[in-house]
């Protein structure tokens, strides 16, 4: 690892790559992972993304986002989502993102909870991995990208409201200050700080809580989205998501007498609550997921990791009912940006589930999260390289420079850094978790204050 980078990307989820392949090739670029490149949410991603298809449904699909969003969304947020998606899609296709098609060769469509018409296309049940695996690969070919695995942002180099890079403890268990002109948060959402979620446990919203040691501005850091059908099971493990285009193909919920209880495509949050106080009515730890509805074609051929899921654990959902319970998901809060997903801290930017750009309000549609990341990550890219060719044209130096050879004692004393804490990351992990905690517990305060 160097001293220092034209950019540094915390993260290599589909945010982090995306921005990286948009950065020009005189750019030399740092992307650190916390643990290997796989181990992100971004993988996991089941369902689909969803596209503008036609000009003709850019009214719904507008309503749809604003409607599942409580209409708390920002509106201009939303509406840049949209009419980037059929280019973000295009670009997918040209790295080799292969999307489900119909026996005539044109795209699939295919439908989720709260959508009013088909408008989301899908690799069979793995559409995550299908497009992060090529844009990872896109990444890894890149000359002027250097990954570093393992490699963990502990702080940020911030002074006078300006970011001048990053902390990172690497696998040796080491610490390196690394500069650079810009640096990009994509470090994804907080599951791993919920007992019950369907994240992968390292993901505990690291850069949020740097954001709140650092005094940058954060949104709705209580806005976080309950999934209504994760698999139930005894152990203590990550949730296993049952994705919601499996009841957008017709399957049913049903209570312990086996009788349905609620329209399975009401959107996530409400359709949650409905589930749990169902659970609580009959005393159960789970409702029944009933996918012997689905009669128009094979699930095992539609949703083959879900069935072989199931299998593993002992259900066969062509003869038998899934249990299914709600768990933590997503996280629409986060690091306030705006369109350019600039934070309100100059150099510093923020992408994908770790901001909140305002585009799912208070709940998020159903696969408009891979999309909203990849259309802004992509802002990101962009509004460095034109911030670039300013400063350029202006003939200003990086402001780092001066502190670029300083002993890591003295860039402590500059930056306000607590050595000793950032080498313990038991004890600080503790830390930011409860800094998030109390947040949460600060917004959800002030949100029933308001509505008194
Ligand atoms: C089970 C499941 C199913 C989903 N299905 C869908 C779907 O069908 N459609 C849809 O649109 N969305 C779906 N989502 C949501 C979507 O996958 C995520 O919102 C999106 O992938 C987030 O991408 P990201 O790049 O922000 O974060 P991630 O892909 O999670 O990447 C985070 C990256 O940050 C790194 N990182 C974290 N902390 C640090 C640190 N301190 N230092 C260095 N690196 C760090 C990680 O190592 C990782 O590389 C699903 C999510 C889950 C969990």
């Amino acid at each position: 690892m160097k001293k220092k980078y034209d950019v540094i990307i915390a993260g290599a989820g589909v945010a982090g790559c995306f921005a990286a392949l948009h950065l020009p090739a005189d750019k030399q670029i740092l992307m650190i992972t916390k643990k290997g490149m796989e181990e992100c949410d971004s993988y996991l991603a089941q369902g689909g993304i969803c596209v503008l298809k036609d000009p003709s449904d850019y009214d719904s699909f507008f309503e749809d986002t604003m409607r599942a969003g409580h209409y708390e969304n920002r509106k201009e947020s939303v509406d840049c989502m949209i009419r980037s998606s059929k280019g973000v899609i295009e670009e997918l296709m040209g790295y080799g993102v292969d999307f489900a098609r119909n026996p005539d060769g044109t795209l699939e469509f295919t439908r989720e909870a709260a959508h009013s018409t088909n408008r989301i296309l899908h690799h069979e049940d793995i559409t995550g991995e299908e497009i992060t695996t090529h844009l990872q690969a896109a990444v890894k070919k890149l000359p002027n990208v250097e990954i570093s695995e393992y490699t963990r942002m502990v702080d940020l180099l911030c002074k006078n409201n300006r970011c001048d890079g990053i902390v990172v403890l690497d696998g040796d268990g080491e610490l390196h200050t690394v500069f650079a002109s810009h640096i990009l948060l994509a470090t994804g959402g907080i599951g791993g700080i919920y007992e019950n979620s369907t994240n992968y446990p390292s993901l505990t919203g690291d850069s949020l809580a740097l954001c709140l040691r650092r005094g940058i501005k954060l949104e709705h850091v209580n806005y976080v989205q309950i999934h209504p059908t994760t698999f139930y099971s005894e152990k203590k493990e990550r949730r296993f998501l049952v994705s919601e285009s499996v009841r957008g193909e017709g399957a049913t919920l049903l209570d312990k007498n086996g009788e349905r209880f609620t329209n399975e495509l009401l959107p996530r949050d409400l359709l949650s609550q409905e589930i749990l106080k169902q659970m609580a009515k009959d005393h159960t730890k789970y409702v029944n997921l009933n996918m012997m509805a689905i009669t128009k074609f094979d699930i095992a051929k539609r949703f083959p990791h879900i069935v072989k899921h199931c299998l593993e654990c002992g259900i066969d959902p062509k003869k038998e009912y899934v249990p299914v319970v709600p768990a933590q998901h997503y996280f629409m809060g986060g690091i306030h940006v705006d369109l350019n997903s600039h934070t309100s801290m100059d150099h510093l930017y923020a992408s994908g589930e770790t901001c909140c750009n305002g585009v799912h309000g208070k709940n998020r549609l159903a696969s408009n999260s891979l999309l909203e990341s990849l259309v802004f990550a992509k802002n990101a890219a962009e509004h460095m390289v034109k911030i670039d060719g300013q400063r350029a044209w202006e003939g200003r130096k990086p402001r780092y420079v001066s502190n670029l050879d300083k002993s890591l004692s003295e860039l402590a004393a500059i930056y306000d850094l607590d050595l000793d804490s950032l080498y313990d990351t038991k004890d600080r992990d503790q830390e930011n978790r409860q800094l998030i905690w109390d947040e949460i517990d600060r917004e959800n305060t002030l949100m029933d204050q308001n509505a008194e």
